[in-house]
């Protein structure tokens, strides 16, 4: 248990504190993985939230899941099991209207669809049995450091009272654009501070209810936006209970998402007398991950660290294993006694490189290749590719095609072959920067070195592609 050490009274108000081994802000995926590993590990750890009791776990997301076979022990699968209402999904359905065509694709892995909120109470409920403590309706607003930089706590208000926390350790698992980034000196830290907006996606969401059964309640539905980098899904959590949603790029024009959404409810002819059950709409990072997600005592998991797939949008997985990471190795430096970020922390960095961050940074590549081109260009391409090369592509950053394949492919799309030639190129350049990604710095004295090649490598992808830099 944390320790609450008494209050003290100023006025009409209270301030209350508390003192744990590590204090995570954010009660989603990331945040409860990594506190229910370290509560495993014997160490006191609370989750702060700011919505309440009821609301904690509501996220939007469009409910896929990807990977759904794996999930880090600390919360394991069986225990989120209950949440997922269709295990039936193998495939991704491509809607191209542009070409009049509909592509079904493998999706390689496991898939599911889930109720998210159903998701939210059992992985609470999972950090919860591994012995997390959770303090709601607590508003995180500032971060505590000492005098050489490092994060001692955060400060907050719950319910209309000051609250004020220590810790060894701080986890920012606070979701996409966390304040406590902004609150946190991180000068003279590692810490990727070079985010802004456009590196976002806005998104939102409709839970559906129709009466008939669909059609294609085995496959998650694909849809291009009326402009590039953006997509429409439906992804059928029953035969009859649908997630549908949209989002787009924040360095384009804004979009209008709800009337978008509706204007293409209205469509088809399937969702015809729907009943909406459900709304919510938020930002997701679709940019490379953080180059560092640590500093001095202070780590970021999930959203709050850019560990989503940027083609996808997903980040269910991402976040569960950056939660994971972040808290072994929180342990090992409390355990060292060194909580700064050269030794024990700069381990996650590493970790996170290794596992999906390498991967999701060459599929960036790909994100700002579409930023750059023509929606109808892009569509006839894609209705040009083979499906099993465009799930690598989508889902493992990388593809190869024989010269059988790039034939049938030239083939199909006489009009596009300057396209063609540019994400060729693009993807040459892509690969480059996945080896650059491998070679992910084992400590920190390699890191600005690091980083000075990487960013040389996005200059000549900017070049190829044309596309407005976001780094
Ligand atoms: C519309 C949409 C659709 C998506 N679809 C999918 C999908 O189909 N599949 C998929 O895998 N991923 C999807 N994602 C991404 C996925 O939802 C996120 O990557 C994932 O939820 C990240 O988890 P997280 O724990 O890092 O952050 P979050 O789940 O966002 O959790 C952050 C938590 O921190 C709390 N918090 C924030 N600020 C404070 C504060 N100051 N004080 C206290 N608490 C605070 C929030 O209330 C929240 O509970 C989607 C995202 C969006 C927006």
């Amino acid at each position: 248990m944390s320790s609450y050490d008494g209050s003290t009274t100023g006025g009409a108000t209270t301030t209350r504190s508390v003192s744990a081994d590590v204090v995570v802000v954010g009660a989603g995926t990331s945040g409860c993985y990594a506190a229910a590993t370290v509560a495993q590990a014997g160490y006191d750890v609370v989750i702060v939230e700011r919505k309440d009791e009821h609301e904690a776990g509501h996220i939007a997301c469009g409910d896929a899941l990807k990977g759904a076979s794996d999930f880090p022990e600390a919360i394991p699968k069986s225990q989120l099991e209950p949440a997922f209402t269709n295990t039936g999904v193998d495939h991704g359905r491509f809607e191209i209207p542009q070409e009049d065509t509909v592509l079904e694709i493998p999706v390689p892995g496991e898939l599911a669809v889930i109720d998210r909120w159903e998701y939210g109470r059992c992985l609470i409920e999972g950090a919860e049995r591994a012995g997390v403590e959770f303090h709601y309706d607590t508003v995180v607003q500032n971060v505590r450091q000492d005098e050489n930089g490092r994060v001692t706590g955060v400060t907050g208000i719950r319910k209309g009272d000051p609250v004020t926390y220590d810790a060894e350790m701080v986890i920012d698992a606070a979701g996409a654009l966390s304040i406590l980034q902004d609150k946190t000196d991180l000068e003279d830290a590692s810490f990727d501070t070079n985010v802004q907006y456009s590196q976002f996606c806005s998104a939102y969401r409709e839970i559906i209810e129709v009466d008939e059964p669909v059609e294609w309640d085995d496959a998650l539905v694909f849809k291009p936006t009326e402009r590039s980098a953006g997509y429409l899904w439906y992804f059928p959590r029953t035969d009859t209970e649908i997630n549908a949603g949209l989002g787009f790029q924040m360095n384009e024009e804004p979009m209008e998402l709800v009337d978008s959404l509706k204007r293409d409810l209205d469509r088809r002819e399937e969702f015809d007398g729907a009943k909406v059950t459900d709304k919510l709409g938020a930002a997701l990072p679709t940019r490379r991950p953080y180059d560092s997600a640590v500093a001095p005592g202070f780590m970021a998991v999930g959203d709050a660290a850019g560990h989503v797939n940027p083609t996808t949008g997903g980040g269910i997985a991402g976040a569960a294993y950056a939660g994971t990471y972040a808290a072994e190795q929180a342990i090992e430096a409390i355990e060292d006694g060194r909580t700064g970020e050269e030794a024990a922390l700069w381990e996650y960095n590493v970790n996170v490189m290794d596992h999906f961050g390498s991967r999701y940074a060459a599929l960036d590549v790909y994100n700002i290749f579409t930023t750059a081109y023509d929606i109808d260009d892009l569509m006839a391409l894609l209705a040009a590719m083979p499906g099993e090369k465009l799930a690598e592509a989508l889902y493992g950053g990388s593809t190869s095609i024989g010269l059988g394949l790039k034939l049938k492919m030239a083939v199909n799309s006489v009009g596009h072959w300057g396209t063609i030639y540019d994400l060729y190129q693009t993807k040459q350049l892509a690969d480059r920067l996945l080896d650059h990604y491998e070679q992910y710095p084992d400590d920190r004295a390699g890191f600005e070195q690091w980083q000075r090649e990487r960013d040389a490598i996005m200059d000549d992808i900017y070049e190829v592609t044309g596309a407005e830099p976001k780094y």
